[in-house]
């Protein structure tokens, strides 16, 4: 039984732009670094399959998903908001990665994966019920985690998010739901700009200064996080993995390194051990600079598929 690894070629003919940031590459540079560091030679590889409209709904309304497929260009581009623009194969990768989602949920739920990582995009954390926004379409982990809920039966799933901007969409999305507690670190003042003021009591929102820096990190992981965490007994994690807190990243000023990712991916193990049987799904969020991103997620998943 191996960890899985979930992707697909549809990710990569998204694009935005020549010069946006949340390019095609992203999903190359992090393979070819899983593969360069052996990890891969520990992952089952999956295709991520398509999400239906029936998954999407648990997360989304159907006009929503109804209106994105309308939006779908036949050639150019469509704008979405000032950042966010569909390309004639965004609508397909954006089921792609919403799929990954709900893939990695069976797998790991069903006992064939002990945890997955899904190397997809569009990323999905920004998009709300009724709104795509921010790089994002439909959101990944929110339509994972109402799946293990609804589908599976699971009664209580944390969402984990320390991707360097604030989970807008999936405070959105699962902020009025008792079954899910989510616990989310970001940069005050930067995209969505707001967040500080949690939407719901699930909700475990903390913002960090800028140049706040990794010992900040920690600490609001280790007071904030972990105590709500234990209280809360998951049987499931959900991570919205972004890496944009980087140091080398240019979208942020938080001041991360390599080493933070690793030592949080720690703590989200020992919770998953204690109360959900080891049971986490890693969805890839946001993080810009290739060389960093890649190193960042290589340091992620060693320790999440248990190789460090
Ligand atoms: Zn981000």
């Amino acid at each position: 039984m191996l960890p899985a690894y979930i992707s697909h070629p549809d990710c990569s003919q998204h694009e935005m732009g020549a010069h946006h940031p949340e390019c095609p590459d992203r999903i190359a540079a992090i393979r070819d670094q899983l593969l360069i560091s052996g990890l891969l030679d520990y992952m089952h590889p999956y295709d991520a399959p398509l999400a239906t409209a029936e998954q999407l709904a648990r997360a989304h309304s159907l006009l929503h998903v109804r209106e994105l497929a309308a939006k779908s260009p036949t050639t150019g581009y469509e704008q979405i908001d000032p950042d966010t623009w569909m390309n004639p194969h965004t609508y397909r990768a954006a089921l792609r990665a919403a799929g990954a989602a709900v893939l990695a949920t069976d797998l790991v739920v069903r006992g064939d994966a002990p945890v997955a990582f899904c190397n997809v995009r569009p990323p999905g954390h920004h998009a709300e019920r009724e709104s795509a926004g921010g790089f994002c379409f439909f959101n990944n982990v929110a339509v994972g985690i109402r799946h293990a809920l609804d589908v599976h039966g699971l009664q209580r799933v944390a969402l984990i998010d320390f991707d360097v901007h604030h989970g807008n969409g999936s405070e959105d999305i699962l902020h009025d739901d008792a079954r899910v507690l989510m616990c989310s670190t970001f940069e005050e003042n930067l995209y969505p700009f707001f967040g500080s003021e949690p939407k719901g009591p699930n909700m475990v929102n903390v913002p960090l200064p800028a140049r706040a820096g990794g010992a900040a990190f920690r600490e609001a992981v280790d007071i904030c996080w972990l105590p709500a965490l234990d209280a809360f007994q998951p049987e499931m994690i959900f991570i919205s993995a972004g890496f944009d807190g980087h140091r080398e990243d240019d979208m942020s000023h938080l001041g991360l390194v390599e080493a933070d990712y690793e030592w949080v991916t720690r703590q989200i193990m020992q919770v998953a051990a204690r109360h959900a049987k080891g049971r986490i799904v890693s969805c890839l969020e946001g993080g810009y600079v290739l060389s960093p991103l890649a190193r960042s997620v290589v340091a992620h998943v060693k320790v999440l598929i248990g190789a460090d």
